[in-house]
C-alpha cells in the first residue's frame, strides 16, 4: 500500500514536469471569458498572473475604473481553454495540510488546485499526495520554487527544490551559504533578507546531488525590492537618551543578542504559521526609520513590531521553541528569546514580568511574560522581533505565511 502511494506520487511528479511547455512558444488566442469568484487575499495582480493576462485586460473586460476588488465579487477573466497549459510545480501534501493552506502558500485558490488536479472533493487530500501547483510568480524553474522571487527588504525568502531521487542540495545566495533541510519530497532553505539589504538582483546558485551521486548545478536570480518604511520621530527622556547615546553599551548589547541568535539548531521545532503574541494596536511597524530627539535617522530602522497595550497584558508564545534567554538587558529591558530551530528565533522586549526560564520548551500560545516598559522604552508596549539566520525579519510576515 505504502509503496503504491510512493509510486503514484512519483508518477504525478513526472507528469507535472511533462506539463512544462517548450520555451518561446507564441501564446495562442485566449478562449471565451470565464467567471472567477474573488477570494480572500486576492488582488487584481494575483488574478492576472493566475490567468496569464494583465490587470488592464481584466479591468477592461469588467469595466472596472479602479483596482479595488472585494471578496465574493464575480469577475470575467480571459478563458484558458485554448491556452498552453501553464508550467506547474509539484507539492507533496504534509501532515496538517489542508487544500486551503496549500492554496494560501502558493498564492492560488482552492478552486484552481481542485481544477488542476481533478479533485472530486477539495476537503479530501492525504499526506504524501502529490499536487500540481499552478504557475505563479514564485516559480523559477520546474521543481525549483523561489517564494517570493521579488522579495522585499525585511522579508523571508523560501527556496524549495522538489525533484525525484534527490540525496542532497547545497548552494549560496548572494555569496551566503544556504542550509537546506530535508522534508517529505523536497528540500528547503530559509533566507532572512535584511531590512537594509542592497536593492537589485542577487544570484542563487544550487548544487543538487541525486542518489546515484550525479550532481546538477542550476542558478536563478532573486530580486530584492525596496520596502517603503515610514519615518518617525521618537522623543526620549534625558535619562533614556543617555543610555541610547552610549554607543559602546548599545553595540555590546546588539553583539550579545547577535551571538545568541546565531547558532542554527538542526531540528525544526515549530509547525504552521506563527501567531501574533497578543492582540493590540500596532504602534510601530517593522523597519520604521527612527530619529531620536531630533537626531539623524538611523539607516536600518525598527527591529520588530510594537504593540501598544496596557502594562501587565499577557504575552503568548508565537510558536513552539526552546527559551535561550530570559532576563534583564539595558536597552531591551526584560527580554525573552526563543529558538524555533533552523536558524529561526523570536524575541519579546520591555516586559514587566517573565514567565519562562532558559532551557524551557514553550508551545504556541504558552505564557511568555507580561507587557511592561523596562529598558529603553517610552511607555508600556510589547516589542516583538524575529530573526532568520541572524537577520531581523518582519514578524508579521510569518503570521501570514506557512513557511514552508
Ligand atoms: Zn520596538
Amino acid at each position: 500500500m505504502r509503496s503504491l502511494r510512493i509510486g503514484v506520487a512519483l508518477a504525478l511528479c513526472v507528469f507535472a514536469f511533462a506539463l512544462v511547455p517548450p520555451a518561446a512558444d507564441a501564446a495562442p488566442p485566449p478562449g471565451p471569458p470565464e467567471t472567477y469568484l474573488v477570494q480572500s487575499g486576492d488582488t487584481l495582480y494575483a488574478i492576472a498572473i493566475r490567468y496569464q493576462t494583465t490587470i488592464v485586460a481584466i479591468k477592461k473586460l469588467n469595466g472596472l475604473t479602479s483596482d479595488t476588488i472585494r471578496v465574493g465579487q464575480t469577475l470575467l477573466v480571459p478563458g484558458t481553454d485554448s491556452a498552453v497549459p501553464a508550467p506547474t510545480t509539484s507539492y507533496i501534501v504534509q501532515p496538517g495540510d489542508s487544500l486551503y493552506r496549500v492554496a494560501l502558500r502558493y498564492g492560488t485558490t482552492m478552486r484552481a488546485l481542485s481544477d488542476l488536479n481533478g479533485l472530486p472533493n477539495p476537503n479530501l487530500i492525504w499526506v504524501g499526495q502529490a499536487l500540481a501547483i499552478p504557475n505563479s510568480v514564485t516559480l523559477a524553474k520546474p521543481g525549483l520554487t523561489i517564494d517570493p522571487q521579488f522579495v522585499r527588504q525585511g522579508g523571508t525568502l523560501l527556496i524549495q527544490v522538489a525533484r525525484p531521487n534527490l540525496a542532497s542540495v547545497s548552494g549560496t545566495f548572494s555569496g551566503q551559504t544556504l542550509s537546506f533541510t530535508r522534508s517529505a519530497g523536497f528540500y528547503y532553505a530559509l533566507v532572512g533578507i535584511s531590512r537594509c539589504a542592497k536593492l537589485g538582483t542577487s544570484p542563487l546558485n544550487l548544487t543538487e546531488t541525486d542518489l546515484d551521486g550525479q550532481t546538477t548545478t542550476e542558478s536563478a536570480n532573486v530580486t530584492i525590492q525596496t520596502t517603503a518604511f515610514p519615518v518617525e520621530n521618537v522623543t526620549l527622556a534625558p535619562s533614556v537618551a543617555a543610555v541610547l547615546s552610549d554607543q559602546t553599551l548599545v553595540k555590546r548589547e546588539a553583539e550579545q543578542l547577535a551571538a545568541l541568535v546565531s547558532p542554527r539548531t538542526t531540528a525544526r521545532l515549530w509547525s504552521g504559521a506563527f501567531r501574533q503574541p497578543l492582540a493590540g494596536r500596532i504602534s510601530s511597524n517593522f523597519g520604521t526609520r527612527r530619529s531620536y530627539n531630533g537626531g539623524p535617522v538611523g539607516p536600518c530602522g525598527h527591529e520588530g513590531t510594537d504593540f501598544s497595550v496596557p502594562g501587565g497584558t499577557a504575552i503568548y508564545s508565537d510558536a513552539r521553541g526552546r527559551v535561550v534567554f530570559a532576563g534583564l538587558t539595558q536597552v531591551r529591558g526584560n527580554m525573552v528569546v526563543v529558538d524555533h530551530g533552523l536558524g529561526v528565533y523570536s524575541a519579546y522586549y520591555h516586559q514587566s514580568e517573565l514567565a519562562v526560564q532558559v532551557g524551557q520548551m514553550v508551545d504556541a500560545g504558552d505564557l511568555i511574560g507580561k507587557v511592561g516598559t523596562t529598558g529603553l522604552s517610552t511607555g508600556n508596549h510589547l516589542h516583538w522581533s524575529m530573526f532568520v539566520n541572524g537577520e531581523y525579519v518582519d514578524p508579521m510576515d510569518w503570521t501570514r505565511r506557512v513557511l514552508p
